[in-house]
């Protein structure tokens, strides 16, 4: 069998399956395996697969169609044009995601902040922090996750990426570990906190269903971790820091009020994505 049939056969069978991107899917499969890029499968059209390459794309073929996600079974994501490991119990960077990064090194280009102390809450797989630690040259970032698994994960990416002389992670509840310090030095607390609500819990799609509840879950409303999240960081970040915060689609009136509630914020800002949903939502640290 070469790779054109087998990719015909498999799109047929993704398809059946209901598979939403059944093309893409089978390509980017077959590409992983075999380790080439995916615009390379069409050269090697006629290429002839072994039987153990054979075998064991029959295996992830199978996953897929019982709907696990395409990056859990070859272990990878693309995010901001860089590579990360990925694995099941920690959640998968998602391209919307990319819109939060760009944001921020938007935000230190204008202040011309070169060398920020930065801290992440929920660093997961790493994305957020290791795309902006590779970008900013000088940043110094600190991630804090509650998941074993995903301070394990972070830490391989960071090593994969040689950032280890500045990017460091520890285990901790949200920015607890950094309150007993009394002092205010960080530019910097972004988060992708879980901010599903219960009620949009019950209708994800099967693949983010075996994602980790625990990086989804925002409880009822979906706002209970951002209002533990956010007077902490007033906690931490120094006068005109930045608290940048990704959110759901239906969020940012009610996360506006709140941050203007609390008292310790200025300018804040919803962000909205491509597709005009509430995505971010930023608010500078009041001088007073
Ligand atoms: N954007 C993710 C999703 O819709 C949610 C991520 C999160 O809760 N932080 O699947």
């Amino acid at each position: 069998m070469n790779i054109k049939t087998l990719l015909n056969k498999t799109t047929k069978f993704f398809k059946e399956k209901n598979i939403p991107n059944p093309r893409l899917d089978a390509e980017v499969l077959l590409a992983d395996l075999l380790d080439m890029e995916r615009i390379k499968l069409y050269v090697n059209f006629d290429y002839p697969l072994t039987k153990d390459e054979l075998t064991e794309y029959r295996e992830r073929v199978v996953r897929r169609a019982k709907r696990e996600a395409v990056s859990y079974i070859t272990g990878h994501k693309e995010f901001m044009s860089l590579d990360f490991e990925v694995e099941k119990g920690v959640l998968i960077p998602r391209p919307e995601t990319e819109l939060l990064v760009e944001s921020i090194l938007d935000y230190f280009e204008e202040e011309e902040i070169e060398a920020p102390n930065i801290v992440e809450v929920g660093p997961g797989s790493g994305a957020i922090m290791i795309s902006l630690g590779h970008y900013l040259p000088k940043a110094k970032i600190l991630g804090i996750d509650i998941s074993q698994k995903a301070v394990k994960l972070t830490r391989k990416n960071i090593k994969k990426h040689e950032l280890e002389d500045r990017l460091k992670v520890n285990k901790g509840d949200l920015l607890q570990p950094l309150l007993k310090r009394d002092t205010q030095n960080v530019d910097l607390v972004v988060s992708n906190p879980p901010y599903i609500s219960d009620e949009d819990m019950e209708n994800l799609q099967p693949e983010v269903k075996k994602e980790p509840k625990l990086a989804l879950a925002g409880g009822k409303d979906g706002l209970e971790v951002y209002k533990k999240l956010i007077p902490q960081a007033g906690s931490v970040l120094k006068k005109g820091g930045l608290l940048a915060l990704e959110i759901g689609y239906d969020q940012g009136d009610r996360l506006k009020k709140f941050i203007n509630e609390s008292g310790e914020y200025k300018d804040v800002e919803i962000k909205e994505d491509y597709n005009g949903k509430d995505r971010m939502i930023f608010a500078s640290k009041k001088e007073k």
